[in-house]
Order: structure tokens, then C-alpha cells, then sequence
């Protein structure tokens, strides 16, 4: 059953001219260590259920976690990417609570002193005159902590507890390194509030992979995005009261939360009436939020110091060496590479929203001229993505392929209408492309013989263009050359057979 909503919302013009929205962002980062953030369990998506754990994960008594160094290394490098200060002395803390899925009732995380804090991020938003402006996002901190087993509730209609038969618990997710990123409260968007939580939270898991430290998977859940948002009367400072939607899982859902919840906390508050501080379920399906928990200030968890653990203490020479690791910052990179590839901002645009940036950049890299690489991908491969639903990276066929491909176009062994052939050859699983074109015998012919006696056919079989070519008119010339491409099922050098009917008929 798909969740709506009778609540009322009030149009979004109407609700911008009316409050001022302040935005939170919160967004889990699932780290790729091979091993979990307090014990040596494997990490790997999709084993077993209950296949890596053990008595440190499954919070069994007596068990001692050990920090996971790899995990500190990548939540420094996060923080010095995002401009934070890191801490020279910080501690993990206990944040106690009941969770069927958090066998030791707590979770250990960071409170008052986490690794990183106090950085920013600029991310650029289309301005009002169409031209790129840049937005600061402040971070507050980005600490780190470990993430919960999974609960399967089985039976009910919703996947939700409710109305189902019986519940089941995985815990090869608990204890995964997270690192949590925590915006400082972000006023001033006003009616670009919606889409400056979208590229925040765009680039930030476009940082994230440029720092490896991630799959960065927003469809399997290794960015998590929670979605604050408050309203306040226009002009005045004070923030209102903020609702917090949980687990927004791809950048349209955060553009859409954003816009739900301004137009729902609008029409509550005009209409005299009050939020009330909670959690909110985003219902991806239909575009609704509906309410989960109350939920009141921090001190609820009475955090506490871990015992357990040593304090974390880096080394600032550590943290200078892991700052030289750091990736040239995405933002910057995509505007060298645009200036590079001569892409007009409208192309730069299109090729990032199909989620094809790096895989052009990888087609490049390869030798495929830029346009070329822009084309294949945006063209054929995102059709193909649309309409099997798969994402554009995981189709099957890689950027060197597509390179190549290209190559064989260039090299005028293949034409475009064959490569489209050769790239469905290699998609199913026929070998490289130059395998697909030898087993498909898909070569263009530029062979004189072949392609003279197939304009001879022609002229026979449509005298009538014929001697309208003959007559000086040259058009006529496509007809002739449609039929000896169908003829040669498309593999005929188009520009050749051209030049052989104009000889012919002159
Ligand atoms: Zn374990």
C-alpha cells in the first residue's frame, strides 16, 4: 500500500513569499574498510545474513572493540575535504537507546568531540539568470560512528513493523564504519532552498568518490541523507521548529522532501496551528512525508564517554601527510575538464544529470575525443539505462570499450548505425568490440568490386531516379544510396557508394 497524505500543504510560490526555510542536512557515509569499525568482521554487501559477525558486533559480554585505524584515516581525509579543523584529541561516546537491530543497546559514536568540525562547502546552484552561483553550505562536524544491523519485517503489506507476521534481524551491518556529516543550520537559501540541498548533497557524494573512501551508493544505502527542515516568518531570525525527515535515498528525493516539507509546515503554520518536532518517513512512490517519532533534544541518549576505547589523538604531521592525499576538489575539476572539452554549460549540465561525468572523463582519458564520448554516452547508453532501469555505470560496457568503439567509427571500419550493433554485441557478453564486429561481421565494406555491382543493382532496379541523377539532380543520389545500404544491410561505405553512383551516372 502506497502512503498518501490528507494533509494540507500550501503551494510552494505562496509558502517561499510568505517564510523563510532553514534547511539541516545529516548524511551517513558508509566507509569502504574491508573490516567493521571495532572489531576484524568483513564489510562485504549482500553475504549471508549473520555470516559477519561476531561477539564485538553482536555486543555479547566481555567482548573489547579496537578502533579501526583504516576508518580514522578516511574520516580525516572527509574532514580535511570538507575545510574542517581535525581534532587533536577526540573520543567516541555511547548513545544509549533500544534498537531491536543495535544488540548492545547503544551505539558507539562521537558527542562533544568529534573527529572533524567547523569546515564549509561551496556548492553551486543555477542563479536566477541561469548563470552558476555558488551557495557556502557550513559543516558543523563530521564524527564518526558505526552503523546498525537490518531488520526484515516479514508479511505486511509496507515492509514496515506494522502488520507484519514476524520480524528477523541482520547483523552484518552492524558495526560498518559510518561517518555522519552534520550541516550547521542553512538560512538565506530562501526559494533555492530545495535545489541547494540537492547539489549539496550531489557534491558531497561527488567528494566522496573522488576520495575513494565510499561506494558511495545512494540506491543501496551507503549515502544516507536526513533531511531537517523549519520555517520562519519572513524576515525574522528565529528558527522555527524542525522537522527531520530520515533516510532520503537519491538527489531527487532531497529536492522533493525539501519542497514537501516547506509546503506542509506552511500550511500548518498559516492556518495558526504549530509543528511538532518529529521524525518524518519519505515515501519515495509518492512524494509524501509521514510522521514517524517525536523527538526532542539530544540529551535523551544520555551520551556518555566510551570506557572501552582509547581517545583518538592524530598526529598533526599524520594529518599534513594525509592532506597531500587529497583529490583535486570536484568542483574545480569540472570546470578545467569543461574548459578542456569545450562543453557548452547546458552539455556539462546534461552530462552530469545522466550521472555520466566521470564515465566520459574515463572515455577521454582513453583517447575518444570529448564530443564523441559526450555522444555515445548520453545517447545510447542512457537509453538503454532508461529503459532497463540500470544504472549508466553498471550496463556492462566500460569506457575503454566505448573508446574503442569510437576508434573502429574514426578508423571508418564501422559507421555509427554498426556501432550502435557492435555496442548491443558487447552488452551481451560477445567479447571486445573489435570480437563483436569480427563475429557479427559487421565491417562497413569499402571494397570497390562489392560495392560497384550493388550500384549497378540499384540503378537497374529504380530507373526513374536514375535518370533524375543523370538530369543534374544530385538528391536523388539518397535514394540510390538507401538502397544499396539496404542491400548491404547497412555495411556499405556510405560516402564511397556516393562517389561510385555519381561516377556511374555523370
Ligand atoms: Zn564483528
Amino acid at each position: 500500500m502506497s502512503a498518501t497524505t490528507s494533509e494540507k500543504l500550501m503551494g510552494l510560490d505562496a509558502a517561499l513569499d510568505a517564510f523563510d526555510p532553514a534547511l539541516g542536512l545529516e548524511v551517513h557515509v558508509e566507509l569502504n574498510t574491508n573490516t567493521k569499525m571495532f572489531c576484524g568482521c568483513p564489510t562485504e554487501f549482500g553475504a549471508e545474513p549473520n555470516t559477519q559477525v561476531c561477539p564485538t558486533c553482536l555486543g555479547l559480554p566481555g567482548a573489547m572493540p579496537v578502533v579501526n585505524g583504516k576508518a580514522v584515516e578516511s574520516a580525516i581525509r572527509i574532514g580535511l575535504a570538507l575545510n574542517c579543523e581535525i581534532a587533536e584529541w577526540c573520543r567516541f561516546a555511547r548513545k544509549n537507546y533500544f534498537y531491536p537491530d543495535m544488540p548492545k543497546n547503544f551505539q558507539t559514536s562521537q558527542y562533544d568531540e568529534p573527529i572533524a568540525f567547523e569546515g564549509f562547502m561551496d556548492v553551486t546552484i543555477e542563479g536566477d539568470d541561469g548563470e552558476p552561483e555558488v551557495f557556502r553550505v557550513e559543516i558543523e562536524r563530521a564524527h564518526m560512528e558505526e552503523d546498525t544491523g537490518k531488520s526484515l519485517h516479514v508479511g505486511g503489506s509496507t515492509g514496515r513493523i506494522h502488520g507484519a507476521d514476524y520480524s528477523l534481524v541482520d547483523y552484518n551491518r552492524a558495526g560498518i564504519p559510518l561517518i555522519e556529516i552534520v550541516t550547521k543550520p542553512i538560512v538565506g537559501a530562501g526559494a533555492k532552498a530545495p535545489a541547494v540541498a540537492r547539489a549539496y548533497v550531489a557534491q558531497l557524494r561527488d567528494l566522496i568518490v573522488a576520495l575513494g573512501v565510499s561506494d558511495a551508493r545512494m540506491d543501496q544505502g551507503s549515502i544516507r541523507a536526513d533531511v531537517n527542515l523549519s520555517l520562519a516568518p519572513k524576515g525574522t531570525e528565529k528558527l522555527g521548529t524542525r522537522t527531520e525527515t530520515k533516510n532520503v535515498n537519491s538527489l531527487r528525493s532531497v529536492e522533493r522532501a525539501v519542497r514537501y516539507e516547506i509546503q506542509r509546515h506552511a500550511a500548518i503554520l498559516s492556518g495558526g496551528g504549530s509543528i511538532l518536532q518529529e521524525t518524518r518517513h519519505w515515501h519515495e512512490d509518492t512524494g509524501v512525508t509521514t510522521a514517524g517519532r517525536p523527538k526532542s533534544d539530544a540529551d535523551d541518549y544520555r551520551y556518555f564517554p566510551e570506557p572501552d576505547l582509547v581517545p583518538v589523538a592524530p598526529s598533526r604531521e599524520w594529518v599534513e601527510e594525509l592532506r597531500g592525499t587529497l583529490p583535486e576538489n570536484p568542483t574545480v575539476k569540472r570546470a578545467r575538464l569543461q574548459k578542456e572539452w569545450g562543453f557548452t554549460d547546458l552539455e556539462m549540465r546534461d552530462t552530469i544529470g545522466a550521472g555520466a561525468f566521470g564515465l566520459v572523463e574515463e572515455t577521454v582519458a582513453e583517447g575518444c575525443a570529448p564530443q564523441a564520448a559526450r555522444k555515445w554516452w548520453l545517447g545510447e547508453m542512457a537509453r538503454r539505462s532508461n529503459e532497463s532501469g540500470v544504472e549508466i555505470s553498471e550496463l556492462g560496457i566500460t569506457p575503454a570499450q566505448v573508446a574503442k568503439i569510437q576508434a573502429l567509427v574514426d578508423a571508418k571500419t564501422i559507421n555509427d548505425k554498426l556501432a550502435r550493433q557492435v555496442i548491443e554485441g558487447v552488452l551481451a557478453g560477445e567479447g571486445t568490440p573489435e570480437e563483436v564486429v569480427e563475429k557479427r561481421g559487421l565491417a562497413v565494406v569499402s571494397d570497390d568490386g562489392a560495392l560497384s555491382a550493388a550500384v549497378d543493382t540499384a540503378i537497374a532496379a529504380n530507373p526513374g531516379v536514375a535518370d533524375k541523377i543523370r538530369d543534374g539532380k544530385v538528391a536523388a543520389a539518397g535514394a540510390l544510396i538507401g538502397a544499396v545500404m539496404k542491400e548491404m544491410k547497412g555495411q556499405a561505405d556510405a560516402a564511397r557508394v556516393r562517389e561510385l553512383i555519381l561516377e556511374k551516372l555523370s
